[in-house]
């Protein structure tokens, strides 16, 4: 089945805020085995909307709206719906009583200030025929709208209508919990899909090292996304069922795991890097503390983004220059004289001295050069150290990237946890 997103919204058009419902909603397409071959974004805009409307009936099967589902004169995706399907607006009792103990509860909240206004009722009226979809976080609910367009059968559906509000915080919760198992039940297949996640081998080498999977293959299908010193393959098997979908798809990731070994982090699509890594530290039992120079707190920032990370995260040093080095973290003026601020020296030094002043079981620092000025022809900028402490130990890994100062430093921090992940697997 083909399905076609149109995102309404005149702030949309004008760049005011950004269309993440699109992003949001292709990407669960995909996950639910739709064809999307069309994205439009509408203003708030009656005749516009309408002729939007009569096209994507034409081509898609299931056409998703988002936006314009409010009480405000400019909300009109309802209207425009219905106006295409030659379909009459009603009132739905339901919606009009769950709208009144919305407000009921705000007032009695808000100690008798906030009533309604005619224009709420309008968030009550139903495309007729249609199928309510209930908004646990807003007030304007959702519909679904069957129709047999076109057709001499009436009974034959052959378009499905999704209409959904605007802010993303009711669309998603709605699509999630109301419309994914509504769409799942059109499809004849289903779709499941493992992300297998890996670290520390470059994109291209990770292609080539599954070539021989990748060519010729049809079912599963595997998709590499690079993203930032990582390396994503989305494996995706079609099926009847979503047991026979996995079993095509376990002695695939069985071999994905045989060659990539301790380099997969993660196998589920929502966990990331730093996630694995809290998880690894919580799991072991060890506090961690950071010192960085050229990430400049971005490292602390990440693992600080993990719900839990307190009980493990002591403390993080932003030593950027070096008298901080030397200060916080006790790195020797010789040193950092001898070989520079951007040597493995100083990177070990880093990690050893954060542990000697937090006491923390295990210790990671990073030094480089982000650029664009800084570079030497011995030392390029994307030249950056990492290492990490663990009882004693310490080990520095020399790193060279390509990119902008805002990549080199984004790919420092992945490589920093990546280290992290190695040296607490071998824990
Ligand atoms: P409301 O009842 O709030 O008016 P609505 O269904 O009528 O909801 P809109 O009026 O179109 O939706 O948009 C309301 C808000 O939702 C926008 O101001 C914007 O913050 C957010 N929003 C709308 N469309 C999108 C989108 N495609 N991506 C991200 N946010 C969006
Ligand atoms: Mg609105």
């Amino acid at each position: 089945m083909n399905a076609e997103l149109i995102s309404v919204g005149t702030e949309l058009l004008l760049g005011n805020i950004v269309n993440t419902n699109a992003n949001y909603l292709s990407k669960k397409c995909a996950e639910l085995g739709f064809s999307l071959y069309y994205q439009i974004t509408v203003g708030d805009n009656e005749d516009r909307l309408n002729k939007v409307l009569a096209e994507s009936l034409e081509r898609s099967d299931v056409i998703i709206l988002t936006g314009g589902l409010g009480p405000t004169e400019d909300d009109m995706t309802k209207e425009a719906v219905a106006h295409a399907l030659h379909r009459e607006l009603i009132m739905d009792e339901e919606s009009k009583a769950r709208i009144q103990s919305y407000f009921d509860f705000r007032k009695s909240a808000a100690g008798g200030s906030s009533d309604i206004t005619n224009n709420n009722w309008k968030q009550a009226l139903k495309i007729d025929g249609s199928i309510v979809v209930e908004n646990d976080n807003g007030t304007a609910p959702g519909y679904i709208v069957e129709a047999a367009y076109q057709q001499e059968d009436p009974n034959k559906i052959n378009k499905r209508i999704i209409l959904l509000p605007g802010p993303p915080s009711e669309m998603k919760p709605m699509f999630d919990d109301h419309i994914i198992p509504y769409l799942r039940n059109l499809q004849e297949n289903v779709l499941v899909s493992k992300m297998v996640k890996i670290c520390g081998i470059g994109e291209s080498k990770a292609e080539t090292m599954i070539l021989d999977m990748i060519d010729g293959q049809q079912n599963p299908t595997i998709a590499p996304y690079a993203k930032c010193a990582e390396v994503h393959f989305r494996v995706t098997a079609l099926a009847k069922s979503e047991e026979s979908a996995k079993k095509l798809l376990h002695p695939v990731i069985e071999e994905l795991k045989k060659r990539f070994g301790l380099n997969i982090y993660t196998m589920d699509e929502e966990k990331t890097l730093e996630e694995v890594v809290v998880a690894l530290l919580r799991e072991k039992n060890l506090t961690l503390s950071s010192a960085e120079s050229c990430t400049g707190g971005l490292l602390a920032g990440r693992i600080v983004n993990v719900s839990g990370a307190s009980s493990v995260f002591k403390e993080g040093f932003i030593t950027y220059s070096n008298e901080a080095k030397q200060k916080y973290l006790g790195v020797s003026g010789e040193t950092l004289k001898q070989f520079g601020a951007v040597s493995e020296q100083t990177a070990y030094e880093m990690a050893q001295g954060t542990a000697a002043a937090t006491g923390a079981d295990i210790t990671v620092a990073v030094t480089g050069i982000a650029g664009p000025d800084g570079g030497t022809e011995e030392k390029p900028v994307g030249l950056v150290y990492i290492s990490c402490y663990y009882k004693g130990k310490v080990v520095v890994k020399e790193c060279r990237m390509k990119g902008n100062r805002e990549k080199i430093r984004e790919q420092s921090v992945t490589k920093v946890l990546d280290l992290l992940r190695r040296c607490l697997l071998e824990a």
